[in-house]
């Protein structure tokens, strides 16, 4: 079961008795499915399975069995921290930045570690299992990489947490950040990360993708960095960054997160940009609710949304995420680790209403996530992680409409989480007791049953 903040699992668990779950539908519409799981993993998968003695019974009654949310963009050290020591009085990212760079000196190892910890708690709540986050290194103690690392060691039993070595104030603009930055990786930071539209110059941005990347190579590391997160058409570090990638081989290992300006950049340059994106195999995050609410700041009207080019990345061929980025920090006042409500962002700023669209959302919160994590068996098939939530909705669109409740959440075959249904009783002369907010099955559209 969940850990509490104060008294952390002893890893590793004992091993769970076999679990079946019986009449799932899933992701790619199949309907009646009966999953078993066995020592942590997904043994069959299939219409009407057996179960062997001593089995655990789960019935799904048709709802929406999922692979975990994975979030591939967020920042554990400072979620959690809203209003302290102020709050983000224009709303824009460098006051963000002002604002974090006035609460670090404040910060201790405990009480980064104890929020991190209750974020973690809502995360399983939510049904996500897999959490990239960034982690500042421009601080000589390096307390946030210290908590942070404590963090991955306590939720490992229930949450997979990713590191990134993260220059927030700049590798090249702050002191001392690059031998931070490799300080923080040699204690086992596993990802490098960047900022290049942060540092002094648009040359000194791409000295320090260049530089990043080699270390990288170098030590056959992942790179995400925070890149162009910014509504200047002229900031073109992702070419850089692509650039660097394909040179490198480093072909599905580095992600450009935001991409922001792609919003405003010209569209031929875009013509020429996304065909080397996809061909350095680099993925791209956009974070729906960071950038509707950080970007465009300075503009009049018309005033832009700020968001990548989600449907032109995805046609083009590149594999594209959705991060939650911050929740209740100097950026970002709101959210609970919800990642429908960021699909649900991410859906309407790239207006993806069609069905197809839709899915893509979705997939942009689960299965595209796992792929820029580089995560280990994930997924529902045989063989797979026995990690999954139940939602109490009956297709992955109708998922995100409500937000669904997380009826159910399994991490290696075992429940750690369970919520009761989203229902009204209803008390109106001739209509029924009693309502949820889904369809009944057979009144989706043509093709949303697979
Ligand atoms: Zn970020």
């Amino acid at each position: 079961m969940l850990g509490t903040r104060r008294a952390p699992p002893k890893a590793p668990m004992d091993r769970p008795p076999p679990l079946l779950i019986r009449h799932a539908t899933l992701p790619d519409g199949r309907r009646g499915v009966d999953l078993l799981a066995i020592d942590g993993r997904f043994s069959a998968v299939g219409p009407a399975l057996a179960a062997p003695v001593g089995t655990e019974l789960i019935d799904a009654q048709g709802w929406l069995l999922s692979p975990p949310f994975v979030d591939a963009h967020f920042h554990m050290d400072s979620t959690l921290s809203h209003g302290l020591p102020r709050v983000n009085a224009s709303g824009t990212l460098l006051e963000g930045i002002r604002l974090w760079g006035e609460l670090k000196p404040l910060l201790t190892e405990e009480v980064l570690i104890d929020r991190a910890l209750q974020y973690c708690d809502w995360a399983v709540a939510r049904g996500l299992l897999a959490i990239r986050s960034h982690v500042d290194v421009c601080d000589e103690r390096l307390l946030a990489v210290r908590a942070l690392l404590e963090v991955k060691r306590r939720v490992a039993p229930y949450v997979d947490l990713q590191l990134v070595a993260f220059p927030q104030d700049g590798l090249l603009r702050a002191p001392g950040a690059l031998a931070n930055l490799r300080r923080a990786l040699d204690m086992g930071v596993e990802v490098v990360g960047g900022i290049p539209h942060f540092e002094r110059t648009m040359a000194e941005g791409a000295e320090s993708v260049r530089l990043l990347c080699e270390l990288a190579a170098e030590r056959g590391l992942r790179v995400d960095m925070h890149c162009d997160e910014s509504d200047d058409p002229h900031s073109r570090h992702i070419e850089t960054l692509a650039f660097h990638s394909q040179r490198l081989g480093l072909h599905g290992r580095v992600t450009g997160s935001h991409l922001t300006s792609m919003h405003s950049m010209d569209d031929y340059y875009v013509s020429k940009l996304l065909p080397l994106v996809a061909e350095a195999g680099v993925h791209a995050v956009a974070n729906p609710l960071i950038n509707i609410t950080l970007q465009g700041r300075h503009d009049g009207y018309p005033k832009r949304r700020g968001m990548t080019r989600v449907p032109e990345l995805l046609a083009a061929g590149v594999n594209v995420g959705f991060g939650h980025d911050c929740v209740l920090d100097p950026w970002y006042a709101l959210g609970s680790a919800d990642m429908l409500e960021v699909a649900a962002m991410g859906l309407h700023v790239a207006q993806m209403t069609s069905l197809a669209a839709q899915r893509q959302c979705f997939d942009a919160v689960t299965v595209n996530n796992a792929r820029i994590l580089g995560l280990d068996g994930y997924g529902l098939d045989v063989g797979c992680r026995a990690d999954a939530v139940l939602l109490q909705a009956r297709s992955p669109e109708e998922a995100i409409r409500l937000r669904a409740q997380r009826l159910c959440v399994l991490r290696g075959g075992r429940v750690v989480s369970r919520m009761a249904p989203a229902t009204a009783e209803l008390a109106l002369p001739g209509r029924p007791a009693r309502v949820d907010f889904t369809r009944q099955p057979g009144a989706a559209p043509q093709g949303a049953g697979g």
